[in-house]
């Protein structure tokens, strides 16, 4: 007869160190079922997740990295009336304002341009800095009056310098923007509208005649308000499309004349 009090523990003991290994196994291969299942580049944080991630992400070709071996190209914008108090430019009824406009489709075209690697100058209306300035390009950010005209105060117009050493390159430019602005924001273009104040607009007078210079008026504050107020970020893409435009040396439609 065995001894209970010998032979029962052992058995016990026995017993439950089977139980642990077997309890060890299963939870092994549910880890790893688990892990070959569920797996996805997002179980992993940080870098290490962003390149699995990007590795198995197929890439576009965007080729608009700067090389890192080449000086960023250089633009200039100017924020029309911004830094000249005495003078906002267009002002509606409830306040709102030309400059306060211009400033913030600036802002975006600055980020969006930086964004893909290019030197953004943003300078206000009289910069001191554009006595001289050399550029890829010089763009002055406007906008048109709040007034109630008629109802054809709306689209946009684009006039380029007159002053510059290369009128083929500058009418370039402003072929770009009415090209690429128009498509972009779907606004009408306003040849006749095109003043004085644009063809011989001040900073196209004090910029380096080498650098290709161009003004835009980006809509009416009363017709094209929707647009200018409520949606500036496709303003800024119908500018940054026409910038783009032109320092790639892509092909435009020419500026209508009236
Ligand atoms: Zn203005």
């Amino acid at each position: 007869m065995a001894d209970p009090t010998f032979s029962n523990p052992s058995r016990s003991k026995r017993g439950t160190s089977t139980g642990r290994i077997l309890q060890t196994t299963f939870s092994v291969a549910f880890l790893l079922a688990t892990l070959f299942t569920g797996f996805s580049p997002k179980m992993f944080s940080g870098d290490f997740g962003s390149i699995i991630a990007s590795i198995l992400t197929p890439q576009p070709d965007s080729g608009e990295i700067v090389p890192t071996t080449q000086k960023p190209v250089r633009i200039g914008i100017v924020s029309g009336h911004w830094g000249n108090g005495s003078d906002p430019g267009a002002v509606c009824p409830d306040g709102t304002n030309e400059h306060d406009i211009n400033l913030a489709i600036a802002s975006l075209v600055r980020q969006k341009l930086e964004a893909r690697g290019y030197d953004i100058d943003l300078l206000q209306e009289f910069d001191p800095r554009l006595d001289g300035y050399q550029a890829a390009l010089l763009l002055s950010i406007h906008s048109d009056t709040c007034d109630v005209i008629d109802a054809q105060a709306t689209g946009f117009k684009v006039a380029s310098s007159t002053y510059s050493h290369d009128q083929n390159l500058t009418d370039r430019l402003s072929a770009c923007l009415y090209d690429r602005y128009g498509n972009v924001t779907g606004l009408t273009y306003r040849a006749g509208n095109v003043t004085v104040n644009m063809t011989d607009y001040h900073a196209f007078r004090a910029i380096d005649p080498s650098t290709p210079a161009a003004i835009i008026e980006t809509g009416f504050l009363y017709l094209d308000r929707s647009l200018l107020v409520d949606n500036p970020d496709l303003v800024a893409d119908g500018i940054v499309a026409g910038v783009l435009c032109f320092v790639r040396s892509e092909s435009a439609q020419p500026v209508p004349t009236p």
